[in-house]
């Protein structure tokens, strides 16, 4: 069995690593956005497909017979194009995504927003000291926040002309609680931004009601309809042992 995951993930490199050693016939996808991305076991190939119709014809090419989209809960447009052309071509698919935070103690605090603009103007309300930690390429959504010290962390730093009341920082997590406190408490933040990404990264949402910061929190997109999925690699090794036998 010959099979793709899409990558980007940790949790997609654990599951490769996993079914590697299983024997299995893995090859990584990765957008190819990182400089020097931590590589998993396995086939790699990088760069985009070419839309849903690019990635119908590189399935059928290399003859894959099941794919396990694991990219980021954020990652929609990949998302969308797997399982279009999986069921165009009727190959199974699983998507691999982590639970998001809504089950946290602070959730019902938060400020639950449906997108980076409404998450801009709410900031905006909340406080005029703000902590983004949306990654990169959201960023442009939320020059409205121009007038406001911004400290945005992202995970490579890029040279886009910022305001320059913003600062950026380029650290890849997953980050210690302790210095999650010292970096919203040095910064004296106010707003702490950050996406439904779920996963190891939640010192962040601890750190903010130590320090007394609100939160403001961007919901995931929709999941496309009918597509199965799992939350964690374990349920996504046994979906597909389920598949082999
Ligand atoms: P996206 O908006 O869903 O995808 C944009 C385009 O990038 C897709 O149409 C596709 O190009 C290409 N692409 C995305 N993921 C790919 C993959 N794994 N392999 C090959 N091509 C891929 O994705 P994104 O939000 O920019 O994220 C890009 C990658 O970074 C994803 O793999 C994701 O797992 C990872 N990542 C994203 C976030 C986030 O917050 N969005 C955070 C951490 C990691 P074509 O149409 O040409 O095929």
């Amino acid at each position: 069995m010959r099979v793709l995951i899409l990558g980007g993930t940790a949790d997609a490199r654990a599951l490769a690593d996993r079914l590697v050693a299983d024997g299995v016939d893995v090859v990584t996808s990765l957008a190819g956005r990182t400089t020097g991305p931590r590589m998993p076991a396995g086939d790699v190939r990088v760069g985009g497909f070419g839309g849903t119709s690019g990635l119908t014809g590189w399935l059928s090419a290399q003859g894959i017979d099941a794919v396990i989209d694991a990219t980021h809960p954020f990652a929609a447009t990949i998302t969308g194009h797997a399982a279009d052309a999986c069921a165009l071509l009727g190959i199974s698919l699983l998507r691999l995504v982590r639970p998001g935070w809504a089950g946290h103690p602070d959730a019902p605090t938060w400020h639950w927003v449906a997108d980076h603009a409404e998450a801009a103007r709410s900031a905006a309300r909340l406080g005029d000291r703000i902590v983004l930690t949306v990654g990169r390429q959201p960023l442009p959504s939320y020059l409205a926040l121009a007038g406001c010290d911004v400290l945005a962390r992202v995970a490579e730093a890029t040279g886009d002309d910022l305001p320059p009341r913003w600062t950026v920082i380029a650290e890849r997590g997953p980050f210690a609680l302790t210095d999650e406190i010292s970096l919203l408490r040095d910064f004296g933040a106010q707003v702490l931004v950050t996406k439904d990404s779920g996963g190891p990264t939640a010192a962040k949402l601890d750190a903010a009601r130590v320090v007394g910061a609100r939160v403001v929190v961007v919901s995931r997109p929709p999941a496309p309809a009918g597509v199965e999925s799992v939350g964690d690699v374990d349920a996504a090794v046994a979906w597909l042992r389920h598949r082999q036998s």
